[in-house]
């Protein structure tokens, strides 16, 4: 009887330790499986995270830009067609975002669209970030620079070859470096 007692009491021992481990690595596996993703995610989608030009303030920002570069960038406003001077810019070049210096477009990418805000077909890979707009009714898709946030303009479909996009900029957002 003790003998069996025993080990019986052994088993259930060790299923219990078994058990306790299996709950310890269930956890840990669990822990490991949701913290990796949102790490990875945050650190892929968001480089910039940690960057000065996120703890501005809106005075801060005031203080910096021009008038109407101000509104486009941090307000979402959106400049009158055909006024900007960028729309006559055809030297060889990159195109930065105004409110915090990074390179958004290069000039080969600059396409006549016609619609009077200087358009591009793609875009130096991780300068921007999209959103869905709702502002007219229609769903449009805004995209926002990737390291200050500021506003630049909408993203089409209509564009030319070979990306089919057309990157619907606002000059005022944007400044010419000439290569
Ligand atoms: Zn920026």
């Amino acid at each position: 009887m003790i003998g069996r007692n025993g080990l019986n009491l052994l088993r259930e021992t060790d299923v219990m330790n078994a058990m306790n481990l299996s709950r310890r690595h269930f956890l840990m596996a669990t822990a490991v499986a949701s913290a990796a993703p949102a790490l990875a995610h945050a650190a892929a989608a968001d480089p910039y995270a940690a960057s000065p030009f996120r703890k501005l303030s809106d005075g801060d920002w005031r203080a910096r830009l021009p008038p109407a570069s101000f509104e486009v960038l941090r307000h979402e406003d959106t400049e009158p067609p055909g006024s900007s001077p960028l729309l006559g810019e055809h030297r060889k070049g990159t195109f930065h975002c105004l409110g915090c210096g990074l390179a958004i477009f290069k000039s080969d990418w600059k396409f006549e669209s016609g619609t009077g805000w200087p358009s591009f077909y793609t875009y130096i890979p991780g300068a921007l970030l999209k959103k869905t707009d709702l502002k007219i009714g229609v769903p449009r898709t805004e995209y926002h620079c990737a390291q200050c946030l500021g506003h630049h303009g909408h993203v089409f479909d209509d564009g030319p070859k070979p990306t089919g996009k057309r990157y619907c900029n606002n000059g005022v957002a944007l400044k010419f470096i000439p290569a």
